[in-house]
């Protein structure tokens, strides 16, 4: 997975995604991470970026041209890097913004099967309206608050995605139990020493029965995602309605008597 950060902050992109696991990950080339400063690409003389909103308001705009000559120079490398193959799709392009569709782990999911992801981070009041019609293919947001810049939203999205890129967790199943992955949030956990502050770890844990440790963890996901976050739990039991035991065996001791 190859991500492109257009930005006008690169050192902030870069130094927060080159510590632990994606840092690891970028070493050991499972992802590639290249941050491209838009203001390298103004035509401007004073390397101007923003200018002020038609129409007035309060604050500056980020300029169409910038982003848009940078938009070109990141697609070309792209277009260079798989020279001879056999260009699939434009690469998508994420605006980040507090105006998209709210992030969620199965948009990461989406998104981590993508071979380069363009991100566009803002700045200001945003960028003008007309590049992004020509470039953005996603608009997504981290939150409904609004943030100073699109670097942390960019960075927070581009971890999350990179943790599903395949070889980037160390144990692949651990992406797959975690809270969101199926709709849950994850059952509490423990580690040594078997007991702390007078507190045991359960002893179903300490069992070895792995059977009763999965139907124990499935019951306190369930718990725990009623109590924190109710709205998911109502849609996971409706997606998973319990099954009619009742009726089944009904059903059964109607059919031996018939026999
Ligand atoms: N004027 C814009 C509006 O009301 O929608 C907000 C601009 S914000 C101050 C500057 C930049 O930060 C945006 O262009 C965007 O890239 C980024 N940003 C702010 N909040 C964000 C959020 N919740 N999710 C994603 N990006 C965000």
């Amino acid at each position: 997975m190859h991500f492109h950060i257009m930005t006008l902050f690169p050192e902030m992109v870069l130094d927060g995604l080159n510590t632990s696991i994606i840092g690891r990950a970028k070493e050991k080339g499972y992802i590639s991470i290249d941050a491209i400063n838009i203001r390298d690409y103004t035509l401007d003389k004073h390397k101007k970026v923003d200018d002020y909103t038609y129409g007035g308001g309060a604050g500056m705009l980020m300029q169409a041209q910038p982003v848009y000559d940078t938009y070109q120079a990141v697609k070309g490398q792209i277009e260079e890097r798989k020279a001879g193959a056999e260009m699939s799709s434009k690469p998508r392009v994420i605006y980040v913004t507090p105006q998209g569709e709210v992030f969620t782990q199965k948009k990461a999911a989406e998104l981590a099967k993508e071979e380069d992801l363009i991100f566009l981070c803002g700045h200001y009041e945003g960028i003008d309206e007309r590049v992004l019609e020509e470039i953005v293919t996603d608009y997504i947001s981290i939150g409904d608050y609004v943030l100073t810049g699109g670097e942390l939203p960019a960075m927070v999205m581009i971890d999350a995605i990179s943790r599903l890129v395949p070889g980037v967790l160390n144990n692949g199943d651990s992406a797959e139990t975690e809270s969101h992955s199926n709709g849950l949030l994850e059952y509490p956990q423990y580690s040594r020493p078997e007991v702390w502050h007078d507190k045991k770890v359960p002893d179903v844990l300490m069992s070895g029965h792995h059977a009763n440790i999965e139907k124990w963890r499935l019951e306190q996901s369930l718990l725990r995602t009623k109590e924190r976050r109710p709205e998911m739990y109502e849609a996971y039991m409706e997606a998973h309605p319990p099954k009619p035991e009742k009726k089944r065996r009904k059903k059964k001791s109607t059919q031996e008597t018939a026999e």
